[in-house]
């Protein structure tokens, strides 16, 4: 079977489905497959994570991530009002553990103030009658934070996308891409798709999938993974809401933090752990050439110097359990190895530039036949609605048509 369609949208998780959703909610008549390799949505980052709506209070202002993070997180807020999904404002807690933390948490306070977020400075006193269980000599207190499920937002979405008309396959890995005149021909187990334009939306894939699509991405995909604890049902009371850690500047991750889920578990987590698959969910998980990677690619030896002490640690407290819980304690000295048990992961695709850096904003490469996400991470999922709308943009600019509602550009 050879089909010739408007838009071919690679990747099943929350930014294929959402530029699929918003290309069809902008231009109806629009030919648009979705392609995903699973046999589900969302199986992989979009399914795996720790369904917190963020609220716009760690970026940079200016950068595409504060931009897309506070707006598009009430627009998931509402989405999933809308959509029978579970969502609930619960708030965070930032907690400053020692003084020396307290210049963070003041960068974070002006950052989210900039991004226009509501945020509450808390001393020790007000910590513990918030929650009293929590350590701190300072906090924020950050009430634009919610809770949801994002696999059932994938599921809405999916439902959405396939009412308004798109053809939704799974099982469709896509193989390989030729040109063909003006198209891009995508060979798939259930056919070939001829394309006016492709979306790469493959998250941990989507530096392969660029360079396959003829493209040359800027920047390489380095899969780091997020482990989870979950605390014993016991002593599920020690946190109320989600309580986070001043983040490490250095990185582009959050920290380990403590997180009530909606079905009343509590989840620890997640580390960020390199890992030696791009699918890489346990230590076992390790793919040849991953590794082969690793040792020869000059970016991401790059990388490997610059990080090893942190690394290094963060290995150490994947492997080392005590290592693990002490960190845990500083935000809540109570809790206790044996109130913990391991509770799966998942995988970051955190793109790399050739000099070694981890990238920290969201990065869309577009070309006349192309939109390619390179770098998608957290607050992606919160964001997914606003990201798809900008990347159904350029596709539709690309396309010579109009695009999404002018409020929504704007936005973007
Ligand atoms: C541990 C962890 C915690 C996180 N916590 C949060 C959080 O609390 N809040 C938040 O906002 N964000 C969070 N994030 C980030 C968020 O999950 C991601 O930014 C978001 O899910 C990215 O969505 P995506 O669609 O780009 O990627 P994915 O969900 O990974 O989707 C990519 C899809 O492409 C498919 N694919 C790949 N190759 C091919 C191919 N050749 N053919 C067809 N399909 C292909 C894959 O199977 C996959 O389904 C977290 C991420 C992780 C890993």
């Amino acid at each position: 079977m050879s089909r010739a369609i408007d838009v071919a949208v690679i990747g099943g998780g929350l930014l294929g489905l959402a530029t699929a959703r918003s290309l069809l909610r902008a231009q109806p008549q629009l030919s648009v497959a979705v392609l995903e390799k699973e046999a589900r949505w969302g199986a992989h980052q979009s399914g795996h994570n720790s369904n917190v709506i963020h609220s716009g209070l760690y970026y940079p202002p200016g950068s595409l991530k504060a931009r897309l993070a506070r707006a598009g997180g009430e627009a998931m807020i509402r989405y999933c009002e809308e959509h029978e999904v579970p969502v609930k404002r619960t708030g965070k807690l930032v907690v400053a553990t020692s003084t020396s933390q307290l210049p963070g948490l003041e960068t974070l306070a002006d950052r989210g103030r900039a991004n226009g977020v509501t945020v509450r400075r808390l001393n020790r006193a007000e910590i513990a009658e918030t929650e009293p269980h929590v350590a701190g000599v300072a906090a924020l207190a950050v009430a634009d934070t919610a809770m949801t499920d994002f696999g059932r937002v994938c599921q809405a979405l999916a439902a959405e996308t396939g009412g308004l008309g798109a053809d939704l396959l799974t099982g469709a890995p896509a193989l390989s891409f030729t040109t063909a005149g003006d198209r891009t021909v995508i060979r798939t187990p259930v056919g070939e798709f001829r394309a006016r334009i492709i979306i790469n939306c493959a998250g941990l894939h989507s530096d392969r999938i660029a360079a396959a699509a003829g493209d040359r991405p800027t920047v390489r995909i380095m899969p780091f993974r997020g482990e989870y604890a979950e605390v014993r049902p016991a002593r599920r009371g020690l946190v109320n809401n989600p309580v986070y850690p001043v983040p490490d500047p250095e990185l582009p991750f959050l920290g380990v933090h403590i997180t009530p889920m909606l079905d009343g578990s509590v989840h620890v987590g997640p580390n960020a752990v390199p890992a030696l698959a791009r699918q890489g969910y346990r230590w076992r998980d390790i793919d040849p050439r991953m590794v082969g990677e690793l040792l020869r690619d000059p970016a991401l030896r790059g990388l490997a110097r610059r990080f090893w002490r942190y690394g290094a640690a963060e290995i150490s407290r994947s492997l080392i359990r005590p290592l693990f819980v002490r960190d845990v304690r500083r935000l809540v000295p109570e809790i206790e190895s044996r109130d913990l048990r391991p509770h799966g992961s998942g995988v970051r695709a955190q793109a790399v530039t050739a000099d070694g850096q981890l990238v920290d904003d969201f990065v869309i490469s577009r070309t006349p036949r192309a939109v390619h996400v390179l770098n998608a991470p957290s607050p992606a999922a919160t964001s997914s609605l606003h990201i798809g709308a900008r990347i159904a943009s350029d596709a539709l600019e690309t396309l010579d048509l109009p695009g999404p509602a002018r409020s929504v550009r704007e936005a973007c």
